[in-house]
């Protein structure tokens, strides 16, 4: 029923001293290797996983540009993105912002897709960027691969924080990049394995308890989802919302950033924390962490498993506050 938990770092060779499938747990081990053949079939691709998304960001990276290479980003994408990307300008990795929703800019050796982006709420558009002749990434942390196969799309990677939906209970760190060439997924595993970028056998453990309600937990947060964001759109004091019509997280901006810490701070269900995907719900302003990158006002909501009569009434309270 449930897979066994192998938390040993080795395995001992064959009668005739050959390495098995196993021989020690930086280029492989078995839980790992399970929860990578469940999210493979998912997304319909070989899957491999890492310590986290932004462990995975930064292997899919290195392993496949140099030094002077440009990565097409997509503007108002998941923050933290940016930031891993400037750290790694020190080698060489240059990066031009442009709109997801139109098509790439010629000269880049990697386009960066996000689906939907977050916290604005874009979707990219998958056809323009399969046209482009460089690798094409989508990190569709947000709509999973109940929402979305990108690699049916013309994508060549794609890339997920396996913290949020995919484990889905806020209680493991993980990232996953799945390829749709199986050559791709090899060189990735080697340069995985040398670099000793590699996923740990607890959280993957933890990985493939939470996909076996993936897809319960994606279309209930996306009904909530949509029923908050239309009561949102109602309310007199949020200016604008955000949703893209899939997925369990939108966002809203009310008059400024002291109405969003009043409204962050007032809500009893809804939990004033970072993150999104799990099955409690969070909210936050995003001003904290990204500046002038967002508007003063902006509030992400990840929507969570709560009755979604119980999470409207918190929001009113805590806009009325
Ligand atoms: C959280 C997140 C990441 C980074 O993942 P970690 O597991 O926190 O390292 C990447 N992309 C998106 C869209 C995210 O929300």
């Amino acid at each position: 029923m449930s897979e066994p938990l192998d938390r040993s770092t080795i395995w001992p060779y064959d009668e005739r001293g050959d390495a098995r499938e196993f021989h020690y747990q930086r280029f492989g081990s078995p839980t790992v290797a399970a929860a990578e053949a469940a999210l493979g079939e998912l997304d319909g691709g070989s899957a491999l996983l890492f310590p986290s998304g932004a462990g995975a960001t930064t292997a899919l990276v290195l392993s496949l540009l140099e030094p002077g290479d440009t990565i097409a980003l997509a503007a108002g994408g998941y923050y933290g993105t940016g930031v891993t990307f400037a750290a790694l300008a020190r080698w060489g990795v240059r990066v031009v912002e442009f709109d997801q929703t139109g098509t790439p800019p010629e000269d880049v050796q990697l386009v960066w897709l996000e689906a939907p982006s977050n916290p604005y709420l874009t979707m990219p558009n998958l056809e323009a960027a399969a046209a482009h002749p460089a690798p094409v990434v989508v990190d569709s942390t947000v709509a999973t691969p109940v929402l979305l196969r990108p690699l049916e799309r013309g994508a060549d990677f794609v890339l997920h924080s396996a913290s949020k939906y995919l484990a889905g209970h806020d209680d493991a760190l993980l990232g996953a990049v799945v390829c749709r060439d199986e050559a791709a997924a090899e060189e990735l595993r080697t340069f995985r394995g040398r670099t000793g970028v590699v996923a740990a056998p607890d959280p993957a453990w933890l990985l493939l308890r939470g996909l076996k309600t993936l897809e319960v937990r994606v279309r209930r947060q996306t009904e909530t989802a949509a029923f908050l964001a239309e009561r949102l759109r109602s309310h007199a004091a949020v200016e604008v919302v955000r949703y893209p019509g899939l997925g369990g997280v939108l966002s809203f901006d009310v008059s400024d950033a002291d109405a969003a810490r009043k409204v962050e701070t007032s809500t009893r269900v809804i939990v004033n924390a970072t993150s999104l995907g799990g099955v409690t719900s969070l909210i936050e302003s995003r001003r904290r962490w990204e500046g002038d990158r967002v508007p003063p006002g902006l509030l992400r909501v990840s929507v969570g498993l709560e009755d979604p009569a119980a999470l409207w009434a918190d929001l009113e309270q805590a806009l009325d506050t």
